[in-house]
């Protein structure tokens, strides 16, 4: 390849910026995206960014669960430009009810938003999100919302986010006043402060400063209120960690930022800081060493099958993550577990309900496949040598039923469902050894109304869910385990692969059975 070409490419990959927003529901996440994506003027929308509020708009008939419920049930992509930036949020689904699909999507990402509610603080579904970004180890930016709100102490918030995310953070800037005395923020890495203006803070006023003692607050602010916010900064400086990019990089510390996603407070300064400490997109891992954005060859990887997205279609459509090189409409590349070339020529983004062909897209972008059952996940596809990507974790699903189907006679039907749907990654069937029943596994309980639904819709098979009472699953390394031994709060079943796992009713189940069998490895996940 050329020097230009190269260039050229290196470039596209500087530009990018890919992440997600993790956050628990009702923190302000789909305000916040909605705020971005106003700076920059959206190219793409996998689905209209409040698509799960718009219910005119079910693009498919299982969605009908999603419109009903007034949740997302998929996750999609949003991208957008921004001061010589292209940026690509991920959406994860906010409702409670995510799935497996969820988590795996936030491998797609080079970086996370974490964004709280003041008011909550850290709460259920932030500390899972957080965990599985924090086992890859990439960069985390806080973004504390509802500021316009009474909230909890700053620094009660930052203590949280030590005890129980384990992570250390760095103030960016510090609200001056709160909830309804809040009159800005002082930006600590520029010396400025930015002002609610009116009544309504509709506008905003920045003033470039000396330093935060500097009277010009005092005029600004008043006396009290720049009183404390000396000595909250005060305090800073000497007690609190100094900002560490290295560290930032790795995951070990979180730069936070203050501000109300509703009134685009403190929103623009977030998304201009970001943009210059959030990295570029990444190289991955492979089975050919490691694959950087810039190597000329495409590689890339699904990460997500999503199906049915047009009832008219029965097809699927696979999300990749473009790994290295430049894709184009149309390329042929090589599909390697399938050992074949196939040519990519029904590439899509969705730009709201309209499919939009993509013709080229780079490292760090997402594009959706026509996948008429081709694709897996965890699926690398490359252009001239095989690649094969790091395997896509497994999580551990939460929830059990025990499934049966209504009308014997339907039993092939209902094999070809389990088995796509669980190639789709949202459920794990387990078989138990002693009666052979099928126990599906998921992350999160909607999955078994969208399997029950799409068993019906889709495959004809009416199926009964009876749920289980078992709350974890542990895949135990030892052949020659005996499974009379689990009856008591637990009960022992295979995977898909064969592989031995436990369902535990309750964690001192899982304790008990630890301790009986002190040789044998329990994984969280499938080995
Ligand atoms: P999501 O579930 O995380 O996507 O949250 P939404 O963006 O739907 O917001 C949840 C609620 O919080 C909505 O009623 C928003 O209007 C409100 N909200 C979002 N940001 C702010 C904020 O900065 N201040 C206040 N007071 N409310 C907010």
């Amino acid at each position: 390849m050329s020097k230009a070409i190269n260039q050229a490419l290196q470039q596209e990959v500087d530009k990018r910026r890919t992440f997600a927003i993790i956050s628990h529901p009702d923190a302000g996440k789909t305000t916040l995206t909605e705020k971005l994506l106003l700076f920059g003027g959206a190219i793409r929308l996998a689905g209209t960014v409040k698509a799960r509020k718009a219910s005119k708009h079910a693009t498919s008939d299982w969605m009908e669960i999603e419109k009903q419920r007034g949740i997302s049930v998929t996750s999609s992509v949003m991208q957008f430009d921004y001061m010589g930036h292209r940026i690509n949020i991920l959406d994860t689904p906010g409702h409670q009810d995510f799935s497996e699909d969820t988590y795996r999507t936030l491998t797609a990402a080079d970086s996370a938003v974490m964004l709280i509610d003041v008011a909550k603080g850290v709460e259920a579904q932030t500390i899972k999100l957080f965990q599985v970004c924090a086992k890859r180890g990439i960069p985390i930016f806080t973004f504390i919302n509802k500021l316009d709100r009474e909230g909890r102490n700053p620094f009660e918030l930052m203590e949280e986010l030590e005890q129980v995310l384990g992570i250390r953070s760095v103030p960016m800037n510090w609200p001056i006043g709160t909830g309804r005395d809040l009159c800005g923020v002082y930006d600590r890495m520029k010396n400025q402060v930015e002002l609610f203006q009116g009544n309504d803070h509709s506008t905003i006023k920045v003033q470039k400063v000396e330093d935060y003692n500097d009277s010009i607050i005092r005029e600004m602010a008043g006396e009290y209120l720049h009183d404390q916010l000396c000595q909250d900064l005060e305090l800073l400086d000497v007690a609190g960690d100094p900002f560490d990019m290295e560290k930032v990089l790795k995951g070990e510390l979180t730069p936070v930022f203050f501000g109300s996603a509703i009134n685009n407070f403190g929103v623009q300064t977030f998304l201009e800081n970001f943009l210059q400490l959030a990295p570029k997109p990444q190289p991955r891992s492979s089975t050919a060493g490691v694959i950087e954005p810039s190597d000329e060859k495409f590689a890339g990887y699904v990460f997500k099958i999503q199906a049915n997205m047009n009832p008219a279609h029965r097809d699927r459509i696979a999300f990749m993550r473009i790994v290295s090189g430049k894709f184009q409409r149309g390329m042929s590349v090589k599909h390697v577990r399938a050992g074949k070339d196939i040519k990519l020529s029904q590439p899509q983004q969705f730009l709201a309900q309209d499919r939009d062909i993509v013709e080229e897209a780079y490292p760090g972008d997402i594009i959706g496949l026509f996948d008429p059952g081709i694709f897996r996940i965890g699926d690398s596809l490359s252009q001239g040598s095989e690649v094969v990507f790091d395997e896509l974790p497994t999580f551990s699903p939460e929830i059990f039923a025990k499934v049966t189907v209504k009308n014997a006679l339907k039993h092939k039907q209902y094999q070809k469902g389990i088995d796509q749907l669980t190639e789709e990654g949202t459920i794990q069937v387990f078989r138990t050894v002693s009666f052979e029943d099928t126990i599906l596994g998921v992350v999160g309980q909607l999955q078994f109304e969208v399997f029950e639904y799409r068993m019906k819709g889709e495959y004809g098979v009416d199926v009964q869910l009876q749920r289980m009472p078992y709350q974890f699953a542990r895949w135990i390394i030892d052949k020659d385990i005996d499974a009379s031994k689990f009856r008591i709060n637990s009960t022992l079943v295979t995977d898909k692969k064969g592989n031995y796992v436990v369902l535990f009713e309750n964690e001192y189940a899982m304790r008990t059975a630890m301790e009986k069998f002190p040789n044998a490895k329990f994984l969280d996940t499938a080995p």
